[in-house]
């Protein structure tokens, strides 16, 4: 069979040697006999299983212990409910940055709950999105939280810096549904930090939420049993049934990136796959990127042909190539590449001489 490199934004690829783990493990996991999928979770197998996995994510994310870890389900989109339900008062106020549709999603689905403020949004300067940073808007104390999103997967906007409140009375709330283990993290700047799965972490429906431990308790009274922080945070993450295999495969995940030397070696691998993917963008023209550098996404690398007419061309070549999934989200358009940290660099590396060679022949 060819070679695929599978740059789907998610559900995205996981690490092949976890999915080649999860094969030998299936029929037989631990010699029990059975699947990791068809025991109890409320059995010692299981339960260490959930327990490696909050550990390995507390290692490799070094989060301090006024921090609770839950593994929800819901996916992404419940934690735009979730949140303002669990960290808001009826009537309260949430505040939002807007740098794309997701963040735009979350302020839609926030405004169920609370009175929602827009404090600033993305914008085009000379023609590239830039997100107006901290000098030019304030988070307001009166606010119950305030929401942005650290990485637009859609978009291909990544915001490196962390917005602050006033003497931290606000909690910072960061959707890091495609850029959560790309990079080691600040836990302490984070009221709280959530995360659909499907892009870094496992297999989509899971979600990752690490809460601190004063924003746990303080839950509107009725808040859904399974999306309530405190009755969560109690019982373990196990209120009801959790998605146990996409549970074990997140650990597996975390495995193998304690393997692979942690978030620091994550960044820089991160760092060198993007940068030669925007190198070639930049290169001639042919190609072309809407982000400003300070802006660009480590995790999807958004492009377009400066000659639109030949995107469809573009697209099914790279796929006799074995270069999926590059078809931009259809709210934009274009290209889009995404690269999360089970992409290896030869995929990259592949892609960029896709691009070269198709622009040797069409530019
Ligand atoms: C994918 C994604 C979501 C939505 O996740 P679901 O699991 O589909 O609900 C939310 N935010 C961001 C930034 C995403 O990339």
């Amino acid at each position: 069979m060819q070679n695929i490199f599978n740059f789907s934004a998610g559900p995205a690829m996981l690490p092949k040697e976890v999915m080649q783990q999860a094969q030998d493990e299936m029929l037989n996991w631990r010699g029990l006999g059975t699947s990791v999928m068809e025991v109890s979770h409320r059995g010692k197998p299981f339960i260490e299983v959930a327990e490696k996995a909050e550990a390995d994510l507390r290692e490799l994310l070094s989060i301090p212990c006024n921090y609770t870890v839950l593994f929800m389900q819901g996916g992404g989109r419940g934690q735009f409910s979730a949140v303002p339900m669990n960290i808001s008062k009826q009537g309260g106020v949430s505040q939002h940055l807007l740098t794309g549709q997701w963040s735009v999603s979350a302020e839609a689905e926030a405004r169920k709950y609370t009175k929602t403020e827009i404090l600033a949004e993305s914008a085009l300067v000379d023609g590239k999105i830039v997100v107006p940073d901290q000098t030019l808007w304030s988070i307001s104390d009166q606010a119950d939280y305030f929401h942005y999103c650290t990485n637009e997967t859609v978009d291909g906007v990544e915001i490196d810096w962390v917005p602050k409140s006033d003497n931290d009375a606000v909690p910072i709330v960061a959707d890091m549904s495609s850029n959560i283990l790309s990079k080691p993290l600040n836990i302490e700047e984070y009221g709280v930090i959530y995360a659909g799965a499907q892009k870094n972490i496992g297999p989509s429906g899971l979600a990752l939420v690490i809460v601190r431990n004063d924003l746990i308790g303080i839950e509107r009274e009725q808040t859904p049993s399974i999306f309530n922080y405190q009755l969560q945070a109690k019982s373990g993450s196990m209120y009801n049934t959790p998605p146990t295999f996409s549970w074990y495969l997140a650990g597996l995940v975390f495995e193998w990136l304690k393997t692979k030397g942690g978030l620091a070696k994550m960044a820089q691998r991160n760092q060198e796959k993007s940068e030669l993917l925007y190198q070639q963008i930049d290169s001639t023209g042919f190609y072309k990127n809407n982000v400003h550098e300070s802006f660009r996404s480590k995790m999807n690398v958004t492009f377009q042909l400066q000659d639109s007419s030949l995107d469809a061309m573009f697209l099914e070549q790279a796929e006799s190539h074995g270069l999926v999934a590059l078809k931009g989200h259809r709210a934009v358009g274009g290209m889009r590449a995404s690269i999360y940290n089970a992409m290896p660099l030869e995929g990259v590396q592949a892609l960029a001489g896709f691009m070269k060679e198709f622009e040797r022949k069409h530019g």
